[in-house]
């Protein structure tokens, strides 16, 4: 931009050198001359950019046009003093931060430094002036961040703490002080080892060791690991650790974030040891529902036999009551029978030691209708079902699945019903989602959950005979198959039972 040229009897025009001319055009600072009444004189193109007015327009104006208040009056009163006194107190070549008023209006801060000089036997000044707008905008952009980290250390629940290459704390937040119970100030420049137990303490020293001469710190990592730290009461804890590492202009530092999992591992351990327990009196229930049905079975086989043998051949000799009796001790024993060879059948599910393979589910229903033949024929069920598929598994254990639903399928329909069941199959990721559908009496939707327990039955033996035990053995197998086990259902519209397997590789329904 040429530079307009300064008004007659100003000391930049024809007094000034070729370089005084130079530096004031090309200078990056703004240059402003002006006289003992504060009349512009000179004002280069920095001061253009600066401020927004050009020479021309600036030239013969009062300085003050570029000055917001307080310093338009301040200014006024320095004038008056210098004029009063002679002294020009705001003199000085180190500068001083005031604020500028651009040719728009705004406001913004710069750097000033006046100088005095004569010329003409009159007095004049000459103002270095710096924008330091944007120098400002990184300062407090600066300080933003600042604080938006340092509230984020102070109020964080974690504990962070920075330390220098030679392991000296350099930062210690209230959490660090709240997990060790050392104050910031206690720990400050301490080495770092000091909140380690042994062995950590002696690694640790391994660790810088091993970085100050490779440089490779491979105990960096966000994702966490478990170590233990000291307390300044010389208790231990366990805590886990993640560590970063970044670099300032005097060095590298790591940052560790801490997080006390005193309560986390106690309650860990002893949901472990209420799981071990669990554990343990599942085995012992399951030996014990084993042992007694297993041992029961032949004093109540004798029982039965011993009333079918009174009922047959002497109950000729009972009067009315007493053959009454006897058939009620027959069929009891009989029921019981029923229920101690399912309940072992049940306690035995946790206990055989099962062959595990590819099994074709469409071969094993070819299998339960033979051994349901009589019941089918009976009950004229209908049975439909899609393509099944080969699944991983047992075939014995999927074949009493498939049986214990299809039979139950049947027994539970009303009066006079013509059953009809339909078993569907959809592929679900890894697993296969199987579905025995029928139209019998269905469920309520308070019991639709409670027919997995054991011994849960809706009905009395005489109502429709059972054990309670069927869906609880299904369970079991789809859960021993890492499958799941539910059903659908509302009275008088039947019932479906979904259940999962997983997908032997590779092998589809055809
Ligand atoms: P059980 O048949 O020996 O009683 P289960 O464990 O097989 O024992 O069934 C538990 C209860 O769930 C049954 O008593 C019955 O009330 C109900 N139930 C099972 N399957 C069906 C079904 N397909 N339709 C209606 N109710 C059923």
């Amino acid at each position: 931009m040429p530079v307009q040229a300064p008004p007659q009897n100003t000391p930049t025009n024809e007094t000034a050198t070729p370089l005084a001319k130079a530096i004031f055009d090309n200078a990056i600072d703004g240059l402003i001359t002006i006289d003992d009444q504060g009349i512009i004189e000179s004002f280069n193109p920095a001061c253009e950019k600066i401020f927004g007015y050009e020479a021309v327009e600036i030239v013969g104006c009062n300085i003050r046009v570029l000055m917001p208040e307080p310093y338009h009056s301040e200014h006024d009163g320095y004038l008056e003093h210098y004029k009063t006194t002679g002294k020009a107190r705001i003199i000085g070549t180190s500068g001083r931060e005031v604020s500028g008023q651009r040719k728009d209006g705004t406001v913004f801060p710069l750097d000033l430094s006046i100088s005095r000089f004569e010329h003409d036997g009159r007095q004049h000044f000459c103002g270095i002036i710096r924008d330091i707008s944007q120098h400002k905008q990184r300062e407090k952009e600066l300080r933003d961040s600042e604080s938006r980290i340092r509230s984020l250390v102070t109020s964080t629940v974690d504990g962070l703490i920075t330390i220098n290459a030679s392991g000296q704390i350099d930062t210690f937040n209230p959490a660090c002080e709240k997990i060790f119970g050392y104050t910031a100030a206690e720990l400050a420049g301490k080495n770092i080892r000091v909140l380690m137990p042994e062995p950590y303490h002696s690694e640790h020293d391994g660790y810088l060791e091993n970085y100050q001469r490779t440089g490779d710190a491979h105990i960096i990592g966000t994702s966490g690991r478990e170590v233990r730290g000291k307390r300044k009461d010389g208790s231990e804890f366990p805590m886990d650790l993640s560590i970063s590492r970044y670099e300032l202009d005097d060095g590298v530092y790591f940052c560790g974030i801490i997080r006390d999992i005193t309560k986390a591992k106690a309650e860990e351990d002893n949901r472990q040891r209420l799981m071990q327990r669990l554990m343990e009196s599942n085995t012992e229930l399951e030996r014990f529902a084993y042992v007694a049905s297993h041992d029961m079975q032949e004093p109540i086989r004798m029982v039965a036999n011993f009333s079918e043998i009174l009922v047959n051949e002497y109950q000729a000799q009972l009067d009315t009551n007493g053959r009454e009796f006897l058939e009620i001790i027959n069929s009891s024993a009989i029921r019981l029978q029923d229920m101690v060879h399912d309940l072992l059948q049940y306690a035995r599910l946790g206990r055989e030691s099962l062959s595990f393979g590819e099994v074709n589910l469409e071969e094993q229903l070819e299998h339960v209708k033979i051994n349901l033949s009589e019941l089918i024929r009976d009950s004229g069920v209908e049975i439909y079902h899609a393509p099944l598929p080969i699944v991983s598994g047992s075939s014995v254990q999927l074949l009493r699945l498939l049986q214990n639903l299809i039979s139950n399928a049947i027994k539970y329909q009303p009066a006079n019903a013509h059953p009809v069941i339909r078993i569907t199959c959809d592929p679900q990721d890894d697993y296969w989602r199987l579905a025995v559908s029928d139209n019998g009496i269905g469920i309520s939707a308070d019991f639709v959950t409670q027919v997995f327990e054991p011994f849960r039955r809706l009905h009395t033996w005489d109502a429709i005979n059972g054990t309670g035990l069927g869906l609880a053995v299904c369970r079991k197998i789809v859960e021993s198959h890492d499958g799941q086990i539910w059903a659908e259902s509302s009275p008088g519209h039947g019932s479906t039972f979904y259940f999962t397997l997983p997908k032997a590789r590779g092998r589809h329904p055809q």
